[in-house]
């Protein structure tokens, strides 16, 4: 479903230069749930990015189901997009929309008429457990509710790919946990493909198939979380 091959990405400024990304190479399958765990400055968010279509790589390239998407542009760009939901350690809700509102914005957004999106909200809130919340404000809402919200969000235009950056980070034990069954249950009724990334390697041994370690812009150990977690 992804394929990552030779990435690799500077960033230059006007003093000094940083390879944040070096020779990476992922493949991520369909359906699989999988994991990047590394410090602060490992490179993941900007592997993410490249994966999001947010930043070109320096080289290499970046491969979604089947197309290479590193030089996209205009409607092919915004195509492959929406097979691409994300959600955030901040979970970046609009403070001023209600639970629903937040939820209905990407299907507003890509023109979808208001009968059709009363049903896909309605339909995501439940998924989520937030029925009862709907006309809440992000202010009213828990760490845990808001996430919900978040994830609701992300999956309104039915993406097939779901990328979590550091989603359970702000969030206590307990939350990160009901979270992180909440992804699982997604992950097996839609088959969906979901890449973490995350500086909590617990959260990867509770859920994550495969896992790739970065540290320094490269991976240094990848494979499946059984192999990995389980070697002396
Ligand atoms: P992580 O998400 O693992 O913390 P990042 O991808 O954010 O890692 O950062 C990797 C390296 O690239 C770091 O050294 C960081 O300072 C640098 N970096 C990240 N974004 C930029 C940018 N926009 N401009 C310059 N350097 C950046
Ligand atoms: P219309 O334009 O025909 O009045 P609306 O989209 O305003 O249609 O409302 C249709 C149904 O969608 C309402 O009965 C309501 O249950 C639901 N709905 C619409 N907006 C919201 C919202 N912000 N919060 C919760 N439910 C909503």
């Amino acid at each position: 479903m992804i394929k990552i091959t030779n990435l690799t990405k500077l960033y230059k400024n006007k003093s000094n230069k940083v390879q944040a990304l070096k020779n990476v190479n992922l493949n991520i399958e369909k359906g699989e749930i999988f994991g990047i765990a590394g410090y602060s400055g490992a490179g993941k968010s900007t592997l993410i990015r490249c994966v999001n279509l947010i930043e070109r790589p320096t080289s290499g390239s970046v491969t979604i189901d089947g197309i290479e998407v590193s030089n996209l542009t205009g409607k092919e760009l915004r195509k492959t997009r929406q097979k691409i939901g994300m959600i955030f350690q901040h979970f970046n809700l609009l403070s001023s929309r209600t639970a629903y509102e937040n939820i209905a914005l990407p299907l507003e957004i890509a023109g979808v008429d208001k009968g059709e999106i009363n049903k896909k909200v309605t339909e995501l809130l439940k998924l989520v457990g937030l029925e009862d919340k709907a006309e809440s404000y992000p202010s009213q809402l828990s760490g845990g509710q808001k996430q919900r919200v978040g994830i609701a969000r992300a999956l309104a235009n039915d993406p097939k790919i779901l990328l979590c950056d550091e989603a359970t980070s702000a969030l206590d034990p307990d939350t990160t946990k009901s979270i992180l069954n909440l992804l699982q249950d997604i992950n097996e009724k839609y088959n969906l493909t979901i890449l973490i990334i995350t500086h909590e390697i617990k959260v990867i041994k509770e859920i994550c198939d495969s896992v790739a370690i970065m540290e320094s812009g490269k991976v240094i150990e990848s494979g499946k979380a059984l192999d990995i977690f389980t070697k002396p």
